[in-house]
């Protein structure tokens, strides 16, 4: 079996198709699938599809991409959303820092900030999106001495950087940047990654893969992203399958009984 652990299924692309997609991805023996949250007007939608869908779970944040419609009580409201929240809530996100958001640094660091502290606070683990502040984002990370872990979504850099967001308690989101021939970085950091650190991602509708027509992703490519992780990795592919969901069960206390 498989888990997407980051995609935006509440997206208004998936919204006609939902259904027969999750059927389709059962079939595939993809699972279950984790939806981020990424500013205060899509968590109501969210949280009403994870209701109706057995095999979603979800977070619930700010992304830094969306900060055009920030308001400070929105912190507020989010903290009030994370304490009321179901089982199914798994986690605060997702949230970081992003070189080319259009928000300033100062806002996206002062949100990211308080977020962390709300995930302390809950005692929840976050999804980060980061994008060419992975430096920054482990200064903060260190400075607000952010104890509850998570996942690195959508992870590409460079083996000792990926060491040092493992030891600060974070796993690593695998999507499509490894189905591209020119991710070498990249590729031979992950074949070198404990096992342990591995979470398998599509980030769709974004993130599309080498070659994808028309750029839509899809989560049912979990697939072919496990079948590219394969060749980079020498373990035997179930024992790789069946390490990740634990992984991913295990990151977002997920009870898959
Ligand atoms: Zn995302």
């Amino acid at each position: 079996m498989f888990i997407d652990s980051h995609c935006h299924l509440d997206f208004p692309c998936f919204a006609t198709q939902l259904a027969p997609l999750l059927s389709q991805l059962e079939e595939n023996r993809i699972t279950n699938v984790i939806i981020p949250g990424t500013q205060k007007k899509s968590w109501g939608a969210i949280q009403q599809l994870c209701s109706t869908y057995t095999q979603c779970y979800y977070g619930l944040g700010i992304h830094p991409h969306f900060l055009d419609t920030f308001q400070a009580d929105d912190l507020l409201f989010l903290e009030k959303s994370l304490i009321t929240a179901d089982k199914k809530c798994v986690a605060l996100g997702e949230i970081g820092l992003d070189k080319y958001a259009q928000a300033d640094t100062a806002l996206q660091e002062n949100v990211f900030i308080k977020q962390l502290q709300i995930a302390e606070k809950c005692s929840l683990p976050i999804i980060l999106h980061v994008l060419k502040k992975q430096g920054r984002v482990l200064e903060i990370l260190k400075a607000v001495n952010f104890k509850q872990g998570g996942v690195y979504h959508s992870f590409s850099g460079s083996y000792e950087v990926a060491m040092e967001f493992i030891k600060l308690g974070f796993k690593l989101g695998i999507g499509g940047v490894i189905t591209y021939p020119n991710a070498t970085k990249t590729k031979k950091t992950i074949s070198r990654l404990p096992i342990r650190s591995l979470l398998l991602e599509t980030d769709a509708p974004g993130s599309p893969l080498y070659l994808q027509k028309g750029g839509f992703n899809c989560p049912l490519n979990l697939i072919t992203i496990f079948e590219s992780l394969c060749l980079l990795r020498t373990e035997s592919k179930s024992c790789l399958a069946a390490q990740i969901v634990k992984n991913t069960t295990s990151i977002f206390s997920l009870n898959n009984d």
